[in-house]
């Protein structure tokens, strides 16, 4: 496991930013499919924890709808959100949805 230090404060604002302005604030996967649209994430290609490196090269600008995508893509599963989400085994992770709550007799 490299010790990779993610920078954090105002050092990591202006390193995401700068990242962020090299395909000028847009979406490079939506730039793939000739769409234009502001990107909000600077995404690690190869996950830091699976050994990727905090690195330009390793970055790559995404949308919010293609950063939940290429999560899917590299996790396999939906990244979940507010427990609203499906576990593994296809029941609901929530436990305040109804097939989580005790049976009332
Ligand atoms: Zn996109």
């Amino acid at each position: 496991m490299p010790n990779v230090e993610r920078l954090r404060g105002r050092a990591g604002q202006a390193q995401r930013t700068r990242r962020l302005a090299r395909t000028d604030g847009l979406c490079e996967r939506c730039d793939g499919k000739g769409r234009v649209t502001l990107a909000t994430v600077v995404d690690h290609i190869v996950p830091l924890a699976n050994g990727g490196t905090d690195e330009d090269d390793n970055t790559r600008n995404l949308c919010d709808p293609c950063h939940l995508e290429v999560g899917v893509e590299q996790f396999g599963h939906q990244v979940t959100r507010e427990g609203r989400g499906v576990g593994r085994n296809g029941r609901p992770t929530s436990p305040d949805h109804p097939w989580n709550q005790p049976h009332r007799t």
